[in-house]
């Protein structure tokens, strides 16, 4: 009778230990807009563009992630997957141009909120409808501005003075320090930064020295060796850099004192140029350096940001307990074959960064390499809180990873899709199946019809396509067929809605004709525009 009595007593202790084990950790998730692995120091790139100490400090005391993908590189739909576990065709935000978040749909927001958590998301929201499933919500309207933004305070609009990504950061602070500390939170902070036009911290402006930044090796991409879609965008340094990314203008919503202080940097400067009068290669150059300047610059205050907050994390005794993802929704080009913006199925947009930190699951200084997608944030969150998992969502969650155990059965393959055509960057609509080694990507909309196959690691820079190269052959019928199987898993319905592709201009594009010329290789003639 006694050792029954011991055994019942010992396993409610073991019952209690895991009950205190599981207690649900706070979750604090800093997201950004746009930003490059390539311009995080811990991710080492061999430019070397910038310090970010306090990004890198995620990483030392956690995971990076260094093939972290979106199924679709650009903003809203990406925002949309983060909250769903799913890819746009199940989520419905397809595009930045006409697609708008169905807040009825089920979020990991909303079941964590139901679950006892306290919840709150501050910054860049840019999902059309308002938040649903938060405590709290103050979005910037839209893209938001970098100086002196506008924001909606859980509906009611207001106005503030100030540089937006340190307003965003007061606010997550403000909010973390008067939050109901009985309970666990869920904070998202949401930044601006670094989305186009890269207007830095006025504080911030001349941080490089006027440092020359090391140009990447494509700068002068001549798009040989590929197909139409990569020649015929519209987001080149060269042809669609504007005034106003050039810093040539000055934006409109600066007071006095502060339009004294972005003249004084950047008016001498303008004249230096002006008065050189640049032309073609020179003329690339000059705008590479300043997009360098400036977007770097975005980043500084990103890192600033984020040291804020892991220092309130520490101060607060809070960093024991707090589980800190930082991550974008989605890359982003700085020169890469001569372009800004993301879109495409190529490595720098592709990606994202990564850094977790997970203190008791997470070994310190980490680094994974698996496939891995911001589908698999909701399912992280989800279980992180000890909640069930909805079985529609589409994405695993990294606990494992993170654990430093990546599953037998891991994914190794990933479906990517990107719509939005023709404006803005006219970027063609595409599809493809990645691996670890290879691309197989298939530009179908709407005056083209042709396939290409990339390798990484004969061919790291994307430069070349080997699809028609007999040697691949084999490879190119492997990842159709297990394109097709991830859309069958996926649930890819068999015709995509017109309104995928977002501008209604697209409706007076040629169709691509049914018999496309795939196995030669060619492709129609761009119509003139
Ligand atoms: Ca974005």
């Amino acid at each position: 009778m006694k050792r029954i009595f011991l055994c019942a007593f010992v396993s409610s202790l073991f019952t209690l230990a895991a009950f205190a084990a599981a207690k649900q950790p706070n979750i604090l998730f800093i997201f950004s807009d746009d930003h490059a692995y390539q311009a995080i120091s811990a991710y080492n790139d061999p430019r070397k563009l910038l310090q970010t100490p306090n990004l890198d400090r995620i990483a030392k005391e956690g995971m990076l992630f260094t093939r972290a993908m979106v199924p679709n590189s650009i903003c809203g739909p990406s925002r949309a997957t983060v909250l769903t576990g799913k890819y746009n065709h199940l989520n419905g935000f397809y595009n930045n141009s006409n697609s708008k978040f169905d807040p009825s749909q089920p979020t990991f927001v909303k079941d964590i909120h139901a679950a006892g958590y306290q919840t709150a998301v501050i910054g860049k929201w840019h999902l059309i409808s308002d938040p649903v499933g938060f405590d709290y919500w103050k979005i910037l309207p839209g893209q938001g501005v970098y100086y002196n933004p506008a924001m909606i305070d859980n509906g009611k609009p207001v106005k503030l003075e100030g540089y937006t990504t340190d307003l965003i950061t007061d606010l997550t602070l403000d909010w973390l320090k008067s939050r109901d500390k009985s309970k666990p939170f869920l904070m998202m902070c949401y930044h601006k930064a670094p989305h186009r036009e890269w207007e830095p911290n006025l504080k911030n402006l001349g941080w490089d020295n006027d440092r020359k930044h090391v140009e990447p090796e494509t700068l002068f991409d001549d798009y040989a060796n590929r197909g139409l879609a990569v020649r015929d965008q519209d987001m080149s340094i060269e042809k669609t850099f504007t005034l106003r990314d050039a810093k040539l203008v000055t934006p409109g919503q600066l007071t006095p004192e502060q339009k004294g202080k972005w003249d004084a940097y950047y008016e001498p400067r303008n004249a230096k140029f002006r008065a050189a009068n640049l032309t073609g290669k020179d003329l690339v150059r000059w705008r590479y350096q300043r997009y360098m300047h400036d977007y770097l610059g975005c980043i500084k205050s990103v890192d600033e940001s984020v040291g804020r907050l892991l220092d309130y994390l520490k101060a607060e005794g809070l960093d024991k307990d707090t589980i800190v993802v930082y991550s974008a929704d989605q890359g982003f080009y700085l020169g890469e074959h001569g372009w800004f913006d993301k879109r495409w199925i190529f490595e720098e947009s592709l990606r994202t960064p990564l850094l977790v930190r997970w203190p008791g699951v997470t070994k310190p200084g980490s680094v994974n390499h698996e496939i891995v997608s911001n589908l698999d944030f909701a399912e992280t969150f989800l279980d992180a809180a000890g909640l069930p998992v909805p079985k529609d969502m589409q994405g695993h969650s990294l606990r494992p990873l993170l654990a430093g155990q990546t599953p037998a059965d891991w994914r190794k393959s990933f479906y990517y899709h990107y719509y939005e055509y023709p404006t803005p960057h006219h970027v063609r609509p595409h599809e493809g199946v990645v691996t670890d080694q290879f691309k197989l990507v298939h530009f179908y909309k709407p005056d083209v019809d042709y396939w290409e196959l990339y390798d990484r690691k004969k061919d790291p820079n994307e430069m070349r396509d080997y699809s028609k190269d007999p040697a691949y052959a084999e490879i190119v019928a492997q990842l159709t067929q297990e394109m097709s199987r991830l859309k069958t898993e996926l649930k890819f319905p068999a015709e995509i809605p017109r309104s995928a592709y977002g501008n209604k201009a697209f409706d007076n594009e040629p169709q691509a004709p049914d018999a496309a010329p795939k196995k030669k290789g060619g492709q129609k003639k761009k119509k003139a525009e």
